[in-house]
């Protein structure tokens, strides 16, 4: 067993995962008699929420991002490994990792959700989805190429494929992407490309159920796909995708689109390594916890946020996949992990739910906050303001708000980047059995 990393004066949590559960354990566990240690494939917490803004050049990568050796550099009890955890094997309490074997006496599972195609491997290949950074950065290159290359074609309908843009997936990130695209199209498009007319380009948001947002109030769905249609994307919904071959999208009631740009927020599933036991691995991927969020049938071994599934009565589905779930999971199993080493009973996680909002273009927004809801104006300042608030580090904030005073006056946010070419990954075949 690797111990280079330890001095197991005290005992040592491990967490995996700096994303929003993660950094809430780690922070919650500063001063105390425990060693952290997290562990990312990243060296960042990314800011999902606003992951479409990079996509869409209203703000720049490092933005929403914040390297998580800064963010901790006051906490003596804490290490970081940049690793990828291959594996938990928790009768020996050690984790497969790419850079070694690294030991727990806790570990932390906050590994979240990954894109979930939902097994259709040419969907997987050829559209894209929108997860972490890197993705976002290679949407906004995607998106720009298409409409550079739109101007080669002289066949119109040849051209028009370059410049369908579809965004499946009716949630919040869908609804957010799809506005945000139909702004470069009302706002950008005849300005940067002189030879190019609005009408030209279209931005198609297809939902498989018959409303957007469908985890909100049936007010914001409205109000959502009113605010969508205003700014010109095509809602499509009760459409289901059954395939997507890079030129051409099909859908179930045979209707079809031409486009080079599938954009993918229709789904998500739970993410983790090896060595968790299969018959607790429920719907979405994701690992069984009690209400304590102790993975069901192993010992000292934790899960939170989107890859954890907390089943009980009342929710039989468990939490959502958002982000206020994980943080508070991850600030309740720190303070539990403390009354553990101090003897103390623990206590039974209860989630706070603050609401749910979307922003759909400038001036618009929908805020369900209990039974309070509203939708336009003032739901845009709400949403700005709380995610001004939220995004991590003060030089993000203030980067963030002149980006979105700059866009908001001039129509204009500058970041139409293309850093690297985006090309589609060479696709592996897998062998056909004769
Ligand atoms: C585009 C988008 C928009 C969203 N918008 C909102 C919103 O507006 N409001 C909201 O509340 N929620 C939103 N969400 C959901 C929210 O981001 C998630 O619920 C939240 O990130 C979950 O936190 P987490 O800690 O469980 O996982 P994450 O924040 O996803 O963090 C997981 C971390 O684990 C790391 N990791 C994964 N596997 C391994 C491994 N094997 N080894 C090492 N490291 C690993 C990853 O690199 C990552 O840093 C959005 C999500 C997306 C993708």
């Amino acid at each position: 067993m690797n111990t280079q990393y330890s001095n197991h004066k005290f005992p040592r949590v491990v967490i995996i995962g700096g994303g929003f559960g993660g950094i809430e354990v780690a922070k919650a566990l500063k001063n105390k008699e425990v060693e952290v240690m997290l562990l990312d494939r990243n060296n960042h917490h990314t800011f999902q929420p606003l992951l479409y803004q990079v996509a869409t050049g209203t703000l720049d990568a490092p933005s929403i991002a914040f390297p998580l050796r800064k963010m901790f550099r006051k906490q003596e009890n804490f290490t970081f490994r940049i690793a990828d955890v291959l594996g938990i094997d928790a009768t020996n309490k050690t984790l497969d990792t790419d850079i070694g074997s690294i030991s727990y006496d806790y570990l932390i599972i906050a590994t979240g959700a990954t894109t979930n195609f939902f097994g259709n491997q040419d969907i997987a290949h050829n559209a894209m989805p929108m997860k972490n950074v890197k993705e976002a950065v290679s949407i906004r290159s995607f998106i720009l190429q298409n409409i550079e290359d739109s101007l080669l074609k002289t066949d119109t309908e040849e051209r028009s494929a370059y410049l369908n843009f579809v965004v499946v997936g009716g949630g919040p990130t869908g609804v957010e992407l799809s506005g945000a695209i139909a702004e470069i199209r009302n706002h950008i498009l005849t300005k940067d490309y002189p030879e190019l007319k609005k009408e030209d380009m279209n931005v198609y948001l297809v939902e498989g159920l018959p409303k957007i947002l469908a985890n909100l109030s049936p007010q914001a769905s409205e109000k959502a796909e009113l605010y969508l249609k205003e700014l010109g994307v095509k809602v499509l919904l009760n459409v289901q995708v059954t395939g997507y071959d890079g030129d051409i999208i099909t859908f179930a009631d045979g209707n079809r689109i031409k486009t080079k740009t599938v954009l993918w927020s229709a789904g998500v599933m739970g993410q983790f390594p090896s060595g968790i036991n299969p018959d607790i691995v429920v719907r979405g991927n994701r690992i069984r916890t009690d209400e304590e969020c102790r993975v069901i049938g192993m010992k000292d071994v934790f899960a939170i946020g989107d890859v954890a599934a907390m089943i009980t009565d009342e929710l039989p589905r468990g939490h959502p996949g958002v982000a206020p779930v994980a943080q508070q999971q991850g600030r309740f199993l720190a303070k539990n992990i403390i009354r553990m080493l101090s003897g103390q009973p623990t206590e039974k996680f209860n989630y706070f739910d603050k609401g749910s909002m979307a922003t759909i273009g400038r001036n618009k927004a929908v805020v369900d906050i209990g039974k309070i809801r509203f939708q336009g104006f003032f739901a845009w300042w709400v949403w700005m303001f709380v995610h001004l608030m939220s995004l991590v580090g003060f030089r993000n904030r203030v980067v963030t708000f002149i980006n979105w005073a700059i866009n908001y006056l001039t129509f204009n946010a500058g970041i139409r980047l293309i850093i690297h070419k985006y090309r589609r990954p060479e696709r592996v075949r897998e062998p056909v059995n004769e």
